[in-house]
């Protein structure tokens, strides 16, 4: 490789895995007990499922907040030797043989492979108002901001599994919550539905969406494109969005990896980019159909660590 490219005394990571959700910290799991050096970067400890209320489809764990499933993760993945490096990476680039991985505190990292695992973000209404309520009644985290709305009124925006169990924790703390969907009917696992259906002080409007938020200071109320107690109106304390995610682009398209037309990443059967030395697992991938669930991010992430390991073999026997 080319020293000159690199500072002196810096470490080479035989893998530097982005992303600090569940398949993130699964990799490395993996990833250390194949004996491959690895560091995880990431800003979330436990990225999106951290924000779930309560996990319970996720094997021989039968009820779990998503913070406590989260801090299991990484508490596994610090144990096992990982580095861990809460940090947001900005930039990645290709050195001759190795990887640089820029952060936004300044510090550079340097790997043989990378392991891409930056899931999704929250996808926005696309309202005028939106940015300026972030914060002031408008959040797109339940669980973290609920607990806020002790018996006030609020409303969820969605209609699937993310928006069913936003519902069902707040209906647990508020006073009302209207559930807020486009569609006709709730999507997502039966269990939630039911549950949301069930609750005294959980209203869903269907076929309705939200057209603007109004506020002086703080959001105050809502319109919608539909009439609900004969007006287009309602007056709530909070809203919460929640209408899914997207991935987002930006350091798979510093690398020139193939992306699908929805901006997921195209990984073969290994869990391999389109550029070689590069992998990616969990929620940003066209893999497993998609299904965007913890069980599927860590079952990409612990093939992908394979996949790496084998290739480090590889590469290490060519050599
Ligand atoms: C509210 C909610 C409830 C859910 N409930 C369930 C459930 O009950 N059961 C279930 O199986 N699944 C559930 N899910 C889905 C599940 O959480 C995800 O499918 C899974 O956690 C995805 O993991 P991931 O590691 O692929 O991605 P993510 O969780 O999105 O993690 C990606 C990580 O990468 C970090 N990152 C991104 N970009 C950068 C960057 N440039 N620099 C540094 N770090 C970066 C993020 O901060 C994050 O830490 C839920 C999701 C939500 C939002």
């Amino acid at each position: 490789m080319n020293l000159k490219l690199m500072p002196e005394n810096n470490t080479i990571f035989d893998c530097i895995v982005i992303g600090t959700g569940m398949a993130g910290y699964t990799a490395s799991i993996y990833l250390s007990r194949y004996k491959v050096t690895n560091l995880i970067i990431g800003n979330v400890v436990g990225g999106q499922a951290s924000e779930a209320h309560k996990i319970e489809n996720y094997p021989g764990i039968r009820s779990i907040s998503g913070f406590e499933l989260a801090q299991k993760f990484n508490d596994h993945a610090k144990d096992l030797g990982a580095e861990i490096q809460l940090d947001t990476v900005t930039k990645v680039a290709k050195l001759d043989k190795l990887y640089e991985v820029s952060t936004a505190s300044g510090k550079r990292f340097y790997s043989k492979t990378l392991l891409i695992t930056t899931g999704k973000k929250r996808r926005k209404l696309g309202l005028k108002e939106e940015d300026k309520f972030m914060g002031k009644g408008l959040t797109y985290c339940t669980t973290c901001d609920g607990p806020f709305y002790k018996d006030k009124v609020v409303a969820v925006i969605g209609g699937s599994d993310a928006a069913n169990s936003s519902s069902i924790y707040l209906s647990e703390i508020a006073q009302k919550v209207y559930q807020i969907y486009r569609g006709e009917k709730l999507r997502g696992e039966q269990a939630w539905i039911d549950q949301v259906h069930k609750a005294k002080n959980i209203e869903v409007l269907f076929n309705t969406n939200v057209i603007a938020i109004n506020g002086r200071d703080k959001l105050e109320s809502i319109d919608i494109d539909a009439k609900f107690n004969s007006s287009n109106n309602i007056v709530v304390d909070g809203l919460f969005i929640e209408i899914g995610a997207i991935p987002d682009p930006t350091i798979p398209k510093q690398l020139n990896i193939k992306l699908d037309d929805e901006d997921y990443i195209v990984v073969d059967q290994t869990q391999a980019t389109s550029t070689e030395g590069i992998w990616a697992a969990g929620d940003i991938t066209t893999a497993s159909n998609k299904y965007a669930q913890i069980v599927t991010a860590a079952g990409e992430a612990a093939l992908a660590a394979r996949s790496i390991f084998e290739y480090l073999q590889k590469i290490t026997i060519d050599k």
